[in-house]
């Protein structure tokens, strides 16, 4: 099948050659000619697969008719970050350039005012993160009732990030004639559930996972001695010091660890940054754009942080913990042996992970290979990472500072606040669930994310001025 047949015109189909694509993805394939009937579609699809697209081309070529009205715009994308909603807007400005089309883009860390002045003078998409949009429409000056299409991208990332009550507010505000294309890349119940509630008679487009994981991705497991953090980044260290790690990116379960072995990297010569909510967004799009380039060798990432981006081809994904969640492994390495090219993926496992192992196993049907290092790349010695004998490894500041996370770690959730929060995390789901059964995703999500809000920490954030971070594409007031 060809972009020709999905009913696209000469305008976008030039568009689209010019962005070099030659032929539509399955997700495409089924979502586009669906949504340009002006039905609601549901689209499930893995991250990397092309729903970006999907939904962009034929809401361009919807909106190619017609004009928009002061402060009411025709359209509305909702992602759950930052970055995703400035890669949608990325997007549109690519397929949408022969259009006389305008956008506005509501996120964090971008100065409010030119983009009040696109919704001024009328938009025909506006781009936003649910928090700031729900701040804005607040404030007035926003009126949401003659949005004709809504987007909802990357709608698990919003569950796992607890902006459902924010959609569900925002979907409230807007026209019930209206039509909805929703893509997620999981379907968890709360999902679903909204899914019965907003869409209309939606066409379910479902593209099944290749395979579960690519057959391009060598997995493999490196077993360490013991389970201090300290072990693990020197397996990690190990690992990555193997032959034929090009780049890669090294994921953490926890924030705070994302930032300790990012550290533990740089201080031992890598090229290593980490990523995650908690930074702002100047050193996030830094990061970014350092390691697409390639100046930036590793990229250590948390889930929400590294979900959904779009990340060039890399050599290798290290997983310094196994995720909690098991789909979230199928991402994780999906971030390699991407378009046919060989990936390797080294998962570090102690004997903390086994619960969290057989669940990844039970998913992508197989045993991950054992990998090996020769004698003198060897993971440390369990005694090596006792307080006495400790040697290299890290400078005596951060020494203290690790191990006094690990205590905190160690603590019973029962302590103050603060530290019991610490603790939950790391609270496995058999320890959780003699307490109250099992919780639903949900609820293990939001606790888990609980900090990691991006979009709730940068409200914060008073918005700044236009910086070196600013993306080039909002220095312009309209496409
Ligand atoms: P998803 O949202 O499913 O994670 P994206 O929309 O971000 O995926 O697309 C992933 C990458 O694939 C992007 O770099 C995009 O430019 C590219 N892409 C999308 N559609 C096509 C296509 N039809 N042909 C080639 N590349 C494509
Ligand atoms: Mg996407």
């Amino acid at each position: 099948m060809t972009f020709e047949d999905l009913g696209l015109s000469p305008a976008l189909l030039s568009a689209i050659a010019d962005a070099g694509y030659e032929k539509p993805t399955p997700i495409q394939e089924g979502a586009i000619p669906v949504a340009l009937t002006g039905r609601d579609v549901l689209g499930i699809a893995q991250t990397g697969t092309g729903k970006t697209a999907s939904f962009t081309l034929p809401m361009i070529e919807r909106l190619s008719r017609g004009r928009a009205r002061a402060r009411m715009p025709r359209s509305l994308v909702l992602a759950p970050t930052r970055e995703l909603a400035a890669q949608v807007a990325d997007n549109v400005k690519l397929y949408a350039k022969n259009h006389k089309l305008n956008m506005a883009l509501l996120i964090g860390g971008v100065s409010f005012e030119p983009q009040k002045k696109i919704l001024d003078q009328g938009a025909d998409i506006l781009i936003a993160t649910p928090g700031r949009l729900l701040d804005h429409f607040e404030r007035g000056g926003l009126l949401l009732t003659g949005v004709d299409i809504l987007v909802i991208d990357e709608a698990d990332r919003m569950l796992d990030m607890g902006f459902i009550p924010d959609i569900e507010r925002i979907l409230k505000l807007l026209p019930p004639r209206r039509q909805t294309l929703f893509f997620s890349a999981t379907m968890p119940s709360e999902i679903k559930h909204l899914v019965d509630t907003f869409l209309r008679d939606p066409e379910r487009v479902e593209v099944t996972r290749p395979a579960q994981t690519a057959e391009t991705i060598t997995q493999y497991i490196l077993r360490v001695s013991d389970n201090q953090a300290r072990t693990k980044r020197e397996a990690l260290r190990a690992a990555i010091n193997r032959d034929g790690v090009k780049n890669g990116i090294i994921f953490c379960n926890r924030k705070r660890d994302v930032d300790i072995v990012a550290r533990s990297l740089q201080r031992h010569g890598f090229s290593a940054a980490p990523i995650h909510g908690d930074l702002d967004q100047s050193q996030r799009t830094k990061t970014l754009a350092e390691f697409k380039s390639g100046e930036l060798r590793l990229l250590v990432a948390s889930d929400v942080a590294a979900r959904g981006l779009d990340i060039p081809a890399v050599s290798h994904v290290f997983n310094v913990d196994i995720p909690r969640n098991a789909d979230d492994y199928v991402h994780r390495i999906g971030r390699t042996g991407r378009a046919g090219h060989k990936g390797e993926a080294v998962t570090l496992v102690s004997s903390e992970d086994s619960k969290a192992l057989a669940k990844v196993v039970k998913l992508i049907g197989k045993e991950p290979e054992e990998l090996k290092l020769s004698e003198d790349t060897q993971a440390a010695p369990a005694q090596d990472a006792a307080p006495q004998t400790e040697q290299s490894e890290d400078k005596p500041k951060s020494r203290r500072r690790s191990r006094s996370r690990n205590k905190a770690e160690a603590e019973s959730p029962a302590a103050e606040p603060a530290k019991a929060e610490a603790a939950s995390e790391s609270v496995s789901e058999t320890e959780a669930a003699p307490r109250k059964g099992r919780s639903s995703r949900n609820e293990r999500s939001q606790r888990q994310d609980k900090k990691e809000r991006p979009d709730r920490h940068e409200r914060d954030l008073s918005p700044v001025g236009f910086g070196d971070h600013v993306p080039e594409f909002l220095l312009r007031p309209a496409l």
